[in-house]
């Protein structure tokens, strides 16, 4: 069977087609700008590139253009949409509601459109994205995956918050934790590389992208990560703060004059490598301060030096780590910032082999005598939607 893999943001819709026979990627594409003068859209079948710019106004336009690209006799993947088995769709919120994906139903999508307070800018993308392949490919299953269910099993003293216990009972404030799939991803490989039973084995998992989250995982379940209610809490990231101590906030809205929206979106998006330096990636604030930018510097350290402490808290949350694995798109291309951070812990015997940390490289990138095995793994954040789809849909 093949699974059409949809990722929709607010103006911006990711696809994979997946053939779950072999797991293999058949098509996969982007489509930017939609409801903005200027859709680009951009499909790969192989070598075979589709490329064009198109206004479309909305995602049920996306999804038709998505279809008929993966469908061109010339350029396509597919003869029919008959071969599309089902669409797997990544929902960012799932509340306490979902601790697994969902197929989508009617009573299915009111609760996930009950979460939208939960993450708006995400979550109703989300919906339009699921809402879209359900006018064009009517009877079609569609598969709700969702950021946050992965995470659901830590425990109260992880996903609370120490504030009137009201606020969770009556709003549900507490600690969701984000990029669910890529956690779950890598907490299912690693055990591999360590050659150990998943149910014995305790790590750390660092996806380290433009979005950064940690997790500390025991016997393949999560016990803390680093997100919150929101993406914002956490370590540093390429717009975003991270932890703040909240009183900031008033503080900067009495002298400035923004209001609580101005700031959660400089929290958000003008905040991290991006407020602290030069550009929000990581690759631009490194060249800055290879350059003698001391200001670029500092924003590294910053970040390595917060990602050191949370995986030190870690260590204490998994009581003894067998490995720490770095995965996502810092985490996997920049070698340097892995053994920064992994520096941090020499005192304690964790050693990089620089043999081994080596791009692209997959596995163990420690030292043999290293007390602590450290891994770089590369993240597939598709490929559990993929799995998740049909595994429900072959169960209808
Ligand atoms: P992701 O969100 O996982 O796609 O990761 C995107 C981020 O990875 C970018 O913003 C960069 O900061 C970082 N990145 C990608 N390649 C490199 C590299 N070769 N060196 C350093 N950082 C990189």
């Amino acid at each position: 069977m093949k699974i059409l893999v949809i990722n929709a943001g607010s103006s911006s819709l990711k696809f994979q087609l997946i053939d779950m026979d072999d797991e293999s990627v058949k098509a996969k594409g982007l489509v930017e700008r939609i409801g903005i003068e200027g859709t680009h859209f951009k499909q790969t079948v192989g070598d075979k590139v589709i490329k064009f710019t198109r206004n479309m106004a909305d995602h049920t336009e996306a999804i038709t253009a998505v279809l008929e690209a993966l469908t061109d006799k010339e350029n396509g993947a597919i003869a029919s949409l008959d071969e599309i088995g089902a669409c797997g769709h990544r929902v960012l919120h799932g509340g306490e509601t979902f601790k697994q994906s969902a197929l989508v139903t009617e009573e299915s999508l009111k609760a996930i459109e009950d979460l939208i307070p939960l993450g708006p800018l995400h979550q109703r993308p989300n919906i339009a994205g699921i809402k879209a392949c359900q006018a064009v490919m009517p009877g079609k299953p569609n598969v709700a995956v969702f950021d946050t269910a992965f995470h659901q099993t830590m425990p109260p003293k992880a996903f609370l918050y120490a504030v009137p216990y009201a606020y969770y009972t009556d709003y549900k404030v507490r600690r969701y934790g984000f990029h669910g799939t890529s956690h779950r991803f890598i907490a299912g490989e690693t055990p591999k590389y360590l050659g150990k039973d998943p149910k014995d084995c305790k790590f750390i998992i660092c996806h380290l992208g433009n979005g950064s989250s940690l997790s500390a995982i025991v016997g393949g379940k999560v016990v803390d990560t680093s997100m919150g209610l929101t993406p914002l809490e956490g370590v540093v990231m390429g717009t975003r703060s991270g932890d703040v101590d909240p009183a900031v906030l008033e503080y900067i809205m009495d002298n400035t004059g923004m209001d609580i929206h101005e700031m959660l979106n400089t929290l958000n998006k003008k905040s991290g490598f991006a407020g602290l330096s030069v550009s929000s990636d990581m690759r631009d604030v490194k060249a800055a301060a290879a350059k003698g930018d001391a200001q670029a510097q500092t924003a590294v350290d910053i970040w390595t030096y917060r990602l050191q402490k949370y995986i030190g808290a870690y260590m204490a949350a998994v009581q003894g780590a067998d490995a720490i694995v770095f995965t996502a798109g810092i985490g996997e291309n920049d070698t340097e910032a892995c053994a920064d951070v992994i520096a941090g812990f020499a005192w304690m015997g964790i050693k990089i082999d620089p043999a081994r940390n080596v791009r692209g490289a997959c596995g163990i990138i420690s030292t043999d005598d290293s007390t602590v095995k450290v891994l770089r793994i590369p993240t597939n954040e598709e490929l559990p939607i993929a799995r998740d789809t049909l595994e429900i849909v072959s169960r209808l």
